[in-house]
């Protein structure tokens, strides 16, 4: 645990959380400020920033979970659709440094949307992707 981290806090009891799921490893509980209705996070109790950092069993756990309220929220609020969202380095928008699965019920017309760069309409040659891949590909035979 870590004494600065906002989600520790809350795991220790030291901050308030509406909490949605709880068990020995994992916890889920409402985004304090929700992108969409019924916007949740769920979060290992064990501290850990990255996703790599995070124990394997216990990331999957998480996955589960996230993916079992999914369900839960089609049901009970009423969604029609879910992201699941993992912000994993600042610079993919993790505001807070402890692994954590976002779930966001997704519902028609929410405002919620997504963003892709001005070189999305020019997609790569098959070459350039068979380089990427190679090089991704040749770091797991290492
Ligand atoms: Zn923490």
């Amino acid at each position: 645990m870590s004494d600065e981290c906002t989600f520790c806090q809350i795991l220790k009891g030291e901050s308030p959380a509406s909490l949605t799921y709880e068990d020995d490893s994992i916890v889920a509980f409402m985004d304090i400020q929700p992108i969409t209705h019924g916007h949740m996070l769920v979060v290992p109790r064990q501290h850990a920033v990255l996703m790599s950092e995070v124990d394997e069993t216990v990331a999957m756990r998480s996955l589960r979970i996230a993916r079992q309220l999914a369900s839960l929220v089609r049901r009970t609020l009423g969604a029609r659709g879910v992201n699941l969202f993992v912000a994993d380095g600042e610079v993919a928008f993790q505001d807070v440094p402890h692994f954590h699965v976002h779930v966001i019920p997704r519902y028609p017309n929410d405002g919620f949307g997504l963003t892709f760069p001005k070189a999305y309409s020019q997609p790569p040659s098959r070459a350039e992707l068979d380089t990427i891949a190679s090089a991704i590909r040749g770091a797991q035979q290492a």
